[in-house]
């Protein structure tokens, strides 16, 4: 009996613990005892790979790989036709929905004597221009055809591609190599504006418009009230702060100018 139980307690310790066995040379390497021997970029692919297609598996490798947003990680893991990739396929139907609308509605002030300011305003003065056009020569060649806004949309749509919303403008995103925020940030071949370094009051591709003059008026008055409360010493911040107000002034007197209503103020 004693015999019996030494052998089987033998038996049980060599199978619990077989890492400890003597011959570990035994074991054959496999994809979970050996990472392959690659960079570490690749390494962290093959882990997202490996995890995100597993129950849960999303979550466990955003957290893995500290990803601020579930889109990187399913990008990462290359995971098509996730929850993520719906969702944000979805939202980018709405958001070229929104630019169309934004756009058409632009282009009906443009009709009405309003027009954009801003660098960019006349390339997209320019633009409406064209589409007034050819509006014009549809309805002189065909006569009988009363123009529908479907066929406005349609000659608005690519330009409403290219539309991203800053806070305090429109960038019209349609050349990277003209986008001052790409310069200063030197990635000239980015295929999307960084809006967070718009410099609007700059950048060729940024126009104002009537919905913009609230922000900047805030802008204004806020800079005056900071102005109002600085010391005599304060010297670099006054000059720094003046040229921030004489901005937001110039824009809004822009705005006013260019779409013909509202007051022009002074400084
Ligand atoms: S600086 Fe502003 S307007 Fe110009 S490309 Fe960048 S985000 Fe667009």
């Amino acid at each position: 009996m004693s015999c019996l139980t030494e052998k089987e307690g033998k038996r049980n310790t060599a199978r619990h613990h077989p890492r400890e066995s003597s011959a570990p040379e035994s074991a054959a390497p496999n994809r979970y005892t050996e990472l392959p021997n690659t960079g570490s970029a690749e390494r962290s692919r093959t882990l997202a790979v490996e995890l995100a297609y597993r129950p849960g598996g999303l979550l466990a490798t955003k957290i893995q790989l500290k990803h601020v947003s579930c889109a990187t990680t399913e990008g990462y893991a290359a995971r098509p036709g996730g929850a993520q990739s719906r969702l944000l396929a979805e939202i980018s139907r709405e958001e070229s929905k929104r630019n169309l609308e934004l756009t058409m509605a632009e282009y009906q002030r443009h009709l009405q004597g309003i027009q954009p300011s801003g660098p960019g305003a006349a390339d997209l003065v320019k633009f409406f221009e064209s589409v007034d056009g050819a509006l014009a020569e549809e309805a002189r060649t065909s006569p009988s055809v009363v123009l529908s806004d479907q066929q406005v949309r349609t000659m608005l749509a690519k330009r409403a591609g290219t539309l991203h919303l800053g806070t305090a403008n429109y960038c019209w995103f349609t050349d990277p190599s003209r986008a001052l925020c790409l310069k200063l940030a030197g990635t000239p071949d980015a295929d999307r504006p960084l809006i967070g370094m718009c410099d609007s009051a700059r950048c060729p591709q940024a126009t104002h418009h009537t919905c913009h003059r609230p922000v900047w008026d805030a802008s204004a008055d806020s800079t005056r009230a900071f102005l109002s409360k600085l010391g005599r010493g304060q010297k670099s911040e006054r000059i720094r702060l003046e040229a921030g107000l004489a901005r937001s002034q110039r824009v809004l007197n822009e705005i006013d100018a260019a779409s013909g209503t509202g007051p022009i103020r002074e400084n």
